[in-house]
């Protein structure tokens, strides 16, 4: 079967901001004694919705859950600062989106941030105008792992799920798009996002299926 989209993940595919999300949550946290070490933050906690960490520090560490939409609040306007000092376009990036728009692919995001966020970092990044669809988590009711940030990517850009090749770098990502029914290209990190390296994916995935 063919490929024709690509969907890339956001924090660690297309954006490096898996510091800032761990710096502007721990910022806010601060407050009120609590942090994450980066210890968990790799193992547990990267990529997950804000809301869910949260949710999980309540759980394991007590922390009230009368704070969560006050740390949502501060965390946001703390990673809204960042972004704006460090996101910056990426040649190898505007390189590989416009190259695979101009092949015909159709091309989206599909990330566990929220709309306002994913909309400001493809702005800064000048990706937005590649981009057909986005879907952040508040455009479905389970964020990933659950497969449905995927399946609505695809069904936006009136695809398949099989016919879409998911660009992602870590677990839940990668749990989301296999349970999706996506092909899968798994990247270290963003300078792995190249032209070549998704092409090779794409002729693989199509060798691959039946
Ligand atoms: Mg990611």
């Amino acid at each position: 079967m063919a490929i024709k989209a690509v969907v890339f993940d956001m924090d660690g595919v297309l954006i490096d901001a898996k510091d800032w999300h761990y710096e502007a949550l721990n910022q806010a946290l601060e407050y009120f004694g609590y942090t994450i070490s980066r210890a968990d933050h790799l193992s547990t906690f990267d990529g997950l919705p804000t809301r869910r960490k949260l949710e999980m520090l309540s759980q394991e560490r007590g922390l009230p859950r009368g704070l969560h939409g006050f740390l949502s609040d501060l965390k946001q306007q703390y990673t809204v600062d960042l972004v704006h000092l460090r996101c910056k376009p990426m040649f190898v990036h505007e390189y590989a989106l416009s190259n695979l728009k101009a092949r015909g692919y159709k091309l989206g995001l599909g990330s566990n941030s929220i709309r306002s966020t994913c909309e400001l970092m493809m702005e800064k990044s000048s990706l937005a105008a590649y981009l057909d669809v986005i879907v952040s988590n508040e455009d479905v009711k389970k964020a990933k792992p659950h497969p449905d940030i995927y399946l609505k990517a695809a069904e936006d850009l009136g695809v398949t799920p099989a016919e879409c090749l998911v660009v992602e770098d870590n677990e839940n990502g990668i749990k989301s798009a296999e349970a999706a029914g996506c092909h899968l290209l798994v990247v270290n990190t963003v300078h792995d996002v190249q032209l070549d390296r998704i092409l090779q994916a794409i002729r693989h995935a199509e060798e691959a299926a039946p």
